[in-house]
């Protein structure tokens, strides 16, 4: 593999091409291609679950030609924080700290759902537009 691929980089930079003749074979890791439809993430409820969230590769995986991925796990990034903090900023009301640790569960749960929502319709985006792109790739032939 490691030969294949230096062959494929001929006509790198020198110091592109020295990064990967010094990588180690031991230190990649293959994940298996995956696509998640379009519909999956308009019919189902499955971006939140209780207290944990998707982003990223794992919320919307793409093929690496069309440099999207690691742009989409940032603006991911981004609207989590914001919802995360906007449920945050609200004041806990007075009597609350014994229960601070439910108030804080709650908190979290309400921002994920807003999160869930705000990326819904953008993620179809992305995903229908990858798949577009990948189509469209093919037929072209480039
Ligand atoms: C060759 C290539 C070129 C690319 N070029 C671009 C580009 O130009 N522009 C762009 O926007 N995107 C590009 N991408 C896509 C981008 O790299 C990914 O979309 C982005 O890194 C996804 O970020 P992530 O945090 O979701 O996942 P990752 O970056 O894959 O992070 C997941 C992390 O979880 C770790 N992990 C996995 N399983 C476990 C486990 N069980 N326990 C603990 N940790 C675990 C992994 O080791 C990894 O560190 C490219 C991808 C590739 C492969």
């Amino acid at each position: 593999m490691k030969q294949f691929v230096l062959r494929m980089a001929s006509n790198l930079s020198k110091e592109a091409y020295n990064i990967l003749q010094r990588t180690s074979l031991d230190s990649l890791y293959c994940a298996k291609l995956k696509l998640r439809s379009p519909l999956n993430i308009l019919m189902r409820d499955n971006i939140v679950k209780r207290n944990t969230c998707l982003v990223g590769d794992a919320l919307h995986p793409m093929t690496p030609d069309i440099g999207q991925g690691g742009c989409s796990a940032s603006e991911d990034s981004v609207v989590l924080a914001r919802c995360i903090a906007e449920t945050f900023s609200i004041k806990l009301p007075t009597g609350m700290l014994e229960k601070l640790e439910d108030e804080f569960y709650n908190r979290i749960k309400v921002g994920l759902e807003k999160y869930a929502k705000e990326r819904r319709w953008r993620i179809f985006n992305l995903i229908v537009l990858h798949i577009w792109l990948v189509w469209h790739k093919k037929v072209m032939g480039r």
